[in-house]
């Protein structure tokens, strides 16, 4: 093996230089895609078609989005005609199914929801801006944070593609499936009622609303992986922090660091020099979950316990190129919560046996860490985001993003809130003698939840703010 000769160059031989080189390499050229294609396939093929059409022209989009909202609509009134001509009696079903709805409005106006749909529709384009600018992190791509923007919002625009199969698969459930007798499709299932407004409604129960709704979940979850993925990826000018030489600085106190000697020490605070610029410190084999093999749990879990026990943790976390790492590092963090949210479910439900309604906690406790718990995160991602934008000068979302994921471990408490919420459901329901299979979730049951997560994801924010100082001056 060979060393590069040390020639004295210019008496910059062991001095930092002038600039470091950029992050990202040059993004590749947009491509053209074809219109119809996209407007047909982008909501299978976000990650092939996502970066190209957020590249292109603005109206592209918005003629995307106009054209699926009108075809779905369009859609929908033949199925719900269709169904209307060929099943005349279903015809006082729908008068009976619209007064019920107006029944219903009626009654939660005294609760306050009535004014619900009209701030939906009012609410619809301010909506869509604070969604674009919600879903900015997954499409930073190094580019200016204008131009992540703009392509977010394109993004947006394309995923609502995803109302037309949306709409045929509404259509063919509408038509098929929902004219059989609910009775005969199920058993009866688990209700939950919260407060005084029942979540069951029996003129929709005879139109199959539920097997529609199930049938549209995994389409639901292919439009928010387009709203994710998406725009993931940038095409186009090489402009941006990703793509720029960076200056050099002390990534302790952000000091500018060109021409001193890199076995020194900072002159404003006296950190190594060769720390601010190699992973020395900032080492990626300190946050590498690896495999989920043997030792997979063990190496979590004292990754977990690193950043649980050690406030400054970010100060050993690079955040320049590793975005994967740190996704994967959420990943296996929600794998940890699954696995201790069903040990410890199933701990409780054999603990508590003896009452046929404690198996049932596991349909109150799934939702809360399928759904609530990304739900925080993904708030957590968006916090991060805005305040190192804001407040530190991150100009670079991939950072931030880097970070909220490596702090993931300080959602643990939500685990044990959860579980303590689900369990005093399921003690108050058998208290209050209601039917079987059925949990009675009182308002201020809801107000406590929401409340405590708040609080939890305040705490977390805390934290992340002083990871995202600790990491807004580093180089690697
Ligand atoms: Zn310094």
């Amino acid at each position: 093996m060979t060393h590069a000769p040390t020639i004295p160059c210019g008496g910059d031989v062991g001095h930092v230089p002038a600039r470091l080189p950029p992050v990202d390499p040059p993004p590749p050229a947009p491509r053209h895609v074809n219109f119809w294609a996209a407007l047909a396939l982008f909501w299978i093929l976000p990650r092939r078609y996502g970066p190209h059409l957020a590249a292109a022209p603005f109206g592209r989009a918005l003629a995307a989005h106009l054209l699926s909202l009108v075809a779905a609509a369009t859609v929908v009134g033949i199925a719900v005609m269709a169904r209307m001509t060929t099943d005349v009696p279903d015809l006082s079903r729908l008068r009976l199914f619209l007064a019920e709805g107006v029944l219903h409005l009626a009654a939660w106006s005294t609760v306050g929801a009535a004014w619900i749909p009209p701030a939906v529709l009012l609410a619809v384009v301010p909506g869509l801006l604070v969604l674009a600018i919600a879903a900015m992190p997954w499409a930073a791509g190094g580019d200016p944070l204008r131009s992540v923007f703009r392509r977010s919002i394109k993004n947006l625009y394309w995923s609502t593609t995803v109302l037309i199969p949306a709409a045929l698969v509404f259509a063919l459930v509408f038509l098929v499936v929902a004219d059989m007798p609910s009775n005969a499709r199920r058993p009866p299932g688990t209700i939950i009622v919260i407060g005084r407004p029942r979540f069951d409604w029996p003129q929709l129960e005879q139109t199959g609303v539920e097997t529609i709704v199930m049938s549209l979940v995994p389409l639901a979850l292919l439009a928010l992986r387009c709203v994710l993925v998406g725009a993931s990826c940038y095409v186009g000018p090489p402009v941006g922090p990703g793509f720029e030489p960076r200056e050099p600085r002390c990534d302790a106190c952000g000091y500018p660091l060109i021409g001193l000697l890199e076995s020194g020490r900072c002159p404003e605070c006296g950190e190594p020099i060769a720390a601010s610029l190699t992973n020395l410190r900032r080492d990626p084999a300190l946050w590498d979950p690896g495999r989920l093999d043997a030792g997979w749990l063990r190496r979590t879990v004292s990754l977990h316990d690193r950043v649980l026990r050690d406030p400054r943790f970010a100060r050993t976390l690079p955040v320049h190129g590793t975005l994967a790492l740190a996704r994967r590092v959420w990943h296996q963090t929600y794998i940890l919560f699954l696995l201790a949210g069903t040990i410890l479910t199933a701990i409780y439900v054999a603990l508590a046996s003896g009452s046929d309604r404690h198996p049932g906690v596991v349909f109150v406790f799934a939702p809360f860490v399928l759904a609530a718990l990304p739900a925080l995160q993904t708030a957590s991602v968006v916090f991060a985001s805005i305040w190192g934008a804001l407040r530190l000068g991150i100009r670079d979302l991939r950072i931030s993003m880097t970070v909220a994921y490596a702090a993931a471990p300080h959602l643990w408490p939500l685990i044990p809130l959860f579980l303590f919420t689900t369990a005093s459901i399921a003690h108050v329901s058998e208290w209050q003698r209601v039917p079987p299979n059925t949990f009675e979730v009182s308002a201020g049951t809801v107000i406590s939840l929401i409340g405590l997560s708040l609080g939890i994801l305040a705490l977390h924010c805390r934290h992340l703010v002083r990871a995202l100082r600790d990491v807004r001056f580093a180089n690697v």
